[in-house]
């Protein structure tokens, strides 16, 4: 098998005037791509916002961890820091206004900038048919502003001003390709973030900032858990995929880490569906 020696490595990929340093993951040597990243993830005390906070960590970014609850945040950022990798974690609901002042001011005041948005907080206010859901039912969905809000407004100073150039993820769903059964206004506003992403690539890209989304199948999380903790209900899902089994929060967080990294200098706009096989277009 070709393996190209360190030496080899570092001259590849300093092209561009880009400098990168190696770790060792298991013996192999590669590129820290994330190198001197600044990243932004919201939700990521647990589930997959956790796993793509670890991972954009391990590919060489400082990372700030927040979410809702004090205790949650601190539980993740000393298991992150036990790993041996550069976070920082800060209070953050995404549906408050100055909570989200805070989470950007403390990454500029911890690491000097942001290169990097994750955008992973979602609601599931209603389970049922889509006829009996309510005005307050749409009014939290309407909340899907809690991924769009941190792009657009954080205080005096946008995010997207703030940004050093570079890459926005907002989390989206299969759900927003094919509704989930009984989640109709929640897969409707996962619907909503695929056109969200479409919709700031013409503003965001003079800014030098690409976005994308990433549309995560069934992942087994806390989030999921109605689905996967019950066998039969499990086994019923199961025969829809091509990869028989329920994805885990880690095998989203490489897709994410890609979207952020030189690797995909020329995307933007595009949504990467990990789903084991299951439904990806509208
Ligand atoms: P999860 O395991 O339940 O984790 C949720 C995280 O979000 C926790 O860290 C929680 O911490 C935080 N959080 C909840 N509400 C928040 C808010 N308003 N502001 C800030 N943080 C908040 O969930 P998950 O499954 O990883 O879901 C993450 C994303 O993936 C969501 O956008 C979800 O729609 C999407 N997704 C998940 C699946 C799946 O099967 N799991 C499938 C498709 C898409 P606190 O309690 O401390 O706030």
């Amino acid at each position: 098998m070709f393996r190209p020696s360190f030496q080899r490595l570092l001259s590849l990929s300093s092209g561009g005037g880009r400098s990168y340093i190696m770790q060792s993951v298991r013996g192999i040597q590669t590129p820290r791509k994330l190198e001197g990243k600044v990243a932004l993830v919201t939700a990521s005390s647990d589930g997959i916002g956790l796993a793509i906070a670890r991972r954009l960590a391990q590919d060489g970014a400082r990372v700030l961890v927040s979410s809702r609850k004090q205790q949650n945040v601190d539980k993740a950022v000393q298991e992150l820091k036990r790993e041996g990798l550069d976070v920082e974690g800060t209070v953050c609901h995404v549906g408050k206004d100055e909570d989200r002042v805070k989470l950007v001011n403390t990454a500029v005041q911890k690491f000097g900038g942001i290169d990097i948005l994750v955008s992973n907080a979602a609601v599931n206010p209603f389970f049922g048919n889509m006829l009996d859901s309510t005005d307050e039912v749409w009014e939290k969905v309407r909340l899907v502003k809690l991924q769009y809000l941190p792009i657009r407004y954080c205080g005096e100073s946008p995010l997207y001003i703030l940004m050093r150039g570079g890459s926005i993820v907002i989390v989206s769903s299969v759900g927003g390709f094919m509704p989930f059964p009984a989640l109709g206004p929640y897969s409707v506003s996962k619907t909503a973030l695929l056109g969200l992403t479409k919709a700031l690539v013409p503003e965001l890209t003079p800014l030098n900032i690409r976005v994308n989304c990433l549309a995560p199948g069934l992942i087994r999380t806390k989030f999921s858990s109605a689905l996967w903790k019950d066998e039969s209900v499990l086994d019923q899902l199961k025969v829809k995929l091509g990869i028989s089994r329920i994805g885990e929060p880690e095998e989203c967080a490489g897709a994410v880490s890609f979207l952020c990294s030189p690797d995909a200098s020329y995307v933007t706009g595009e949504t990467i569906v990990v789903a084991g096989g299951g439904q990806s277009r509208l």
